[in-house]
């Protein structure tokens, strides 16, 4: 897994605008569009736009951003689905967990039952 150099990194070439995406949503620090192999009916990737590799690479300087993201997930969740909706907030964090993009992203997950624990 590239661990991170931002000039290569998938996600950092989508906020730049190198790679198309079908954005949800966008700030001038958080970024927001769907997944390009879903994994239920509503999958969204939430990024902030500067590279950390994963939550386990966030910092305390982060602090506020990750706040502010955490906060962002369940407005999104909330244009696309409505109140009182249930949907599933995932971050996965290194290889065996699961992470496949080294740049720090919730799956925003919605639409279909899921089950307990995740595979
Ligand atoms: P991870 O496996 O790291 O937790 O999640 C990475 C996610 O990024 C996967 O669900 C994968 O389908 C998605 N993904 C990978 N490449 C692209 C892409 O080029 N565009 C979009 N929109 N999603 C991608
Ligand atoms: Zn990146």
């Amino acid at each position: 897994m590239n661990k991170g150099l931002p000039g290569d990194c998938l996600f950092c070439r989508i906020v730049r605008g190198e790679i198309p995406s079908q954005k949800i949503f966008e700030n001038k620090e958080l970024l927001a569009f769907k997944d390009i192999s879903p994994r239920a009916p509503i999958h969204i990737i939430v990024i902030p736009k500067k590279h950390i590799n994963s939550l386990s690479d966030a910092k305390k300087k982060d602090n506020a951003l990750l706040g502010r993201i955490q906060l962002a997930v369940p407005e999104i969740a909330k244009k696309l689905l409505g109140e009182n909706s249930s949907y599933r907030v995932v971050t996965n964090c290194g290889k065996e967990a699961g992470q496949s993009v080294p740049h720090l992203h919730y799956h925003l997950l919605a639409g279909r039952i899921f089950t307990w624990p995740p595979g």
